[in-house]
């Protein structure tokens, strides 16, 4: 099995969001997606050659500095 090294994001975390769940969430802007869904509401999102390729590690560091 391939071992993921890096992660694709449409831009940066966002640790203070109050409309992607209950109470105060950390989200991950994720790029590349297949879906199409009909009334998405980030297709900006979809193109998996967009957005900007990061080390997986930095996300995690950058999730640590949060808490
Ligand atoms: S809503 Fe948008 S981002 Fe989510 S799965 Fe559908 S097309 Fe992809």
């Amino acid at each position: 099995m391939e071992q993921i090294n890096s992660i694709r994001l449409a831009s940066d975390l966002q640790s203070d969001s109050i409309v992607d769940g209950p109470g105060l969430r950390t989200v991950i802007w994720t790029q590349g997606c297949p879906h199409k869904c009909k009334g998405c509401q980030n297709p900006q999102t979809w193109d998996s050659n967009g957005g900007g390729e990061v080390p997986l590690e930095m996300v995690y560091e950058a999730i640590d500095e949060l808490e």
